[in-house]
């Protein structure tokens, strides 16, 4: 295994908007082993962007399942909530050279164009101030990128994206503009996350590449799905990781990232578990698939 380089930094950056639960600790380990497996850094940021779909207690119960579990982070955790100033100042920019813009259509408006915007803003010239979204307008440019493990992956911003949200009409800023921002301020080199998220990773691109922000290596892990194909969450009532199933939990998750275990460690605290993960790491035995049936894994 590769223990040369310290300077990769993996980051894992939950959302509060719900407990975690095991597909979230899929995600969470992958990162962790992959950091730790080069001697990297391993940093934890909370995506709280979102107050109204905040789960009251949720921040600390992250916190505490993150620690039965034995996944340690390096330094202090930082907050998307303390992280406003340097959103503004980004979408300042962008809206002052042209790059975005205000929009005002209704959800009602857009219903029929099925999640890509057509444009019907772009050149009214609404002000920022106007109770208004604010929208990054895309190139009509195929964007494409290899994830680690899933492979070349490629997404036409204009076809199949349209001009996308970085603040929000409730003044809320968007997910995709405070994820390229805080990984790059972070020195994040390596994201290793959720295939959910595999189709944002072209607007990634590209306001990094608008912004002159360095382009970090993907991995995109499997989701667990439930029987009828959702995803682990809260909606469909997966159960938080309880401390006490720390090393079951963890032993399932290493087989859902195709890695091998040793039945002995059965009987090992959660930190053996990971020390062994850590040493037996190999991303490259990651299932090649966007999901993985929850009921499969044994
Ligand atoms: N906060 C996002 C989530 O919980 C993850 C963001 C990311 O890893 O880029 O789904
Ligand atoms: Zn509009």
């Amino acid at each position: 295994m590769n223990t040369s380089t310290s300077s990769y930094i993996g980051r894992f950056a939950p959302t509060p908007s719900g407990h975690l639960h095991f597909g979230s600790l899929v995600a969470a380990l992958a990162s962790y082993l992959d950091a730790r497996a080069v001697g990297g850094r391993w940093l934890l940021r909370m995506e709280d962007l979102d107050p109204p779909r905040e789960e009251p207690g949720a921040q600390v119960a992250i916190l505490k399942a993150l620690e039965s579990y034995g996944l340690e982070w390096d330094g202090e955790m930082v907050r998307q909530s303390e992280r406003h100033a340097a959103y503004v100042e980004v979408l300042d920019r962008l809206f002052n050279q042209g790059l975005a813009y205000a929009c005002t259509c209704s959800r009602k408006q857009l219903e029929p164009y099925h999640g890509i915007y057509p444009g019907l803003c772009r050149n009214a010239g609404h002000s920022q101030e106007e109770d208004a979204a604010i929208r990054l307008r895309v190139p009509e440019l195929e964007y494409r990128f290899t994830d680690r493990v899933q492979g070349e992956f490629r997404q036409h911003l204009g076809r199949d994206v349209g001009d996308f949200v970085i603040r929000r009409r409730d003044g809320l800023y968007a997910y995709q503009l405070a994820v390229v921002l805080d990984d790059a301020w972070q020195g994040v080199t390596d994201i290793v996350r959720g295939a959910d998220l595999l189709d944002s990773t072209p607007r990634q691109l590209y306001l990094q590449e608008l912004l002159g922000l360095p382009q970090p290596r993907y991995l995109h892990v499997p989701l667990i799905t439930q029987p009828d194909g959702h995803k682990l969450g809260k909606s469909y009532r997966s159960p938080p990781l309880a401390a006490d199933q720390a090393t079951p939990l963890l032993l399932r998750a290493l087989r859902a990232l195709g890695q091998k275990t040793d039945s002995e460690m059965v009987h090992a605290g959660p930190r053996e578990v990971l020390s062994w993960g850590i040493e037996h790491w190999d991303a490259l035995l990651i299932p090649r698939t966007l999901s993985v049936p929850e009921a499969q894994i044994r």
